[in-house]
């Protein structure tokens, strides 16, 4: 049977995957090499330098073209690496529509960094067709998606913003770090390439930063391949290896994520202290037909705002037992985050309120643990966070900081 016709929970195990030649090891080896010997000069197996290519990232590759449903997949160094190799298609004059709700170091990519060399870009409320048609200029070269997005959860119809840029020669680039492939395949919607951090689920146990570039577009991935080996930042074969092991179980976490997160969301909404959730699985959420729609499953993450100013969400942060005060998502590990002053910081708060991303949101990365035991940490830390009687946050880890690792952040 061809690989692409297998059910994705086979892919995730098989696709790109190959005993090892010399051995028949099962696992693909971590090629710790540099350098491969030449019989002659220029002849070689395929490999040459480990920079342009290394058979344990040849596999991460395949696997996750295999997932996302693509033909090519590129591996980097992380998340923003993989971005920033794609900005490199843009030149001076170029311009790009990107959703307004991304991710911080997205946004920072696009206004301290491209922006300088001539790269302009508008920010548009992606949940409306609308904001993006009229964003889109005659030298728009990208629309850039995050769907679901980070940290307000709100979904893009994926497939309505295809048809828009294809009026263009707008590419369609959607962030698909948080949905992941088994949830959402956005090049079988018509996106021209999809970007992961794999740091995040793909990896999925919180001990390695990557990111990734899948496309179904040849001529595209030709480019991709050769910025990839001209400027550089590519993974190394141990962390290849650490995202493959990930990637393998990768749809039974999702379905556990969903499931727990699910049941999170509807516990938060029927608590008497909490004044919003922000979950796509909600029936009254703005985007539950697009993600019914364009999704398999809702996925893990789960914002939440409680009764109550700033001070008061802020103390629920510092009070949970179970979900780690910390930076990142997509672990086995529940984690809770304050966007406003750490993931989201590098955006200006008028800017963050523009796009309604208020000071008192804290966003939860549901993980895997047993959902009664992490409904009984948010309850405690609910309660506490009322009274103000703040139990100290990780309290272990207070010898190498402050008390409440948010005031670090803030
Ligand atoms: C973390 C993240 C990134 C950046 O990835 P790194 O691996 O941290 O460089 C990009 N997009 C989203 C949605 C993220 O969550």
């Amino acid at each position: 049977m061809p690989e692409s016709d297998l059910k994705i929970a086979t892919k995730a195990i098989h696709a790109g995957q190959y005993p090892d030649p010399a051995t028949g090891a099962i696992m693909t080896p971590v090629y710790l090499t540099s350098t491969y010997i030449q019989s002659e000069p220029g002849v070689h197996q395929g490999y040459d330098y480990s920079r342009s290519g290394n058979p344990t990232r040849t596999a991460l590759e395949a696997n996750l073209a295999g997932l996302e449903g693509g033909r090519h997949g590129l591996a980097f160094a992380s998340g923003l690496a993989a971005e920033n190799t794609l900005l490199h298609l843009l030149e001076s004059g170029d311009h790009i529509v990107s959703a307004r709700d991304v991710y911080g170091g997205t946004y920072r990519l696009f206004d301290r960094v491209w922006k300088q060399f001539g790269v302009s870009y508008t920010t548009v409320d992606a949940t409306n067709l609308e904001d993006i048609r009229n964003a889109i200029q005659p030298n728009t070269k990208m629309v850039w998606l995050e769907s679901p997005s980070n940290p307000l959860l709100t979904c893009t119809d994926i497939e309505g913003t295809v048809d828009l840029a294809r009026a263009t020669n707008a590419k369609v680039v959607v962030d698909n770090t948080f949905a992941t492939p088994i949830l959402q395949r956005p090049l079988e919607l018509g996106a021209d390439v999809v970007l992961h951090s794999v740091t995040k689920y793909l990896g999925g146990h919180s001990d390695v930063i990557g990111g990734a570039l899948v496309t179904n577009d040849d001529e595209l991935h030709e480019q991709l391949r050769f910025l990839q080996n001209a400027t550089g930042s590519v993974p190394g074969p141990m962390d290849c290896f650490l995202v493959l092991r990930g990637t393998k179980t990768l749809s039974v976490r999702m379905k556990q994520h969903c499931e727990n997160a699910m049941i999170i969301a509807e516990h938060l909404v029927s608590h008497p202290e909490v004044e919003r959730v922000y979950y796509p699985g909600l029936k009254d959420n703005p985007s539950h037909a697009v993600a019914c729609k364009q999704m398999e499953g809702f996925g893990g993450m789960v914002s939440v705002e409680l009764n109550g100013d700033f001070e008061r969400n802020r103390r629920f942060a510092c009070s949970t037992k179970l979900f780690a005060l910390a930076e990142s998502l997509g672990g086995v590990e529940s984690l809770i985050n304050h966007p406003a002053s750490m993931t989201h910081a590098s955006i200006p708060k008028e800017e963050r309120e523009r796009g309604g991303l208020r000071d008192s949101l804290m966003r939860l990365s549901v993980g895997i643990e047993d959902p009664r035991d992490l409904i009984d940490d948010l309850d405690q830390a609910i309660a506490r966070s009322k009274t103000g009687n703040v139990h100290v946050h990780n309290a272990d880890v207070t010898q190498v900081g402050p008390d409440c690792r948010l005031n670090r952040a803030c």
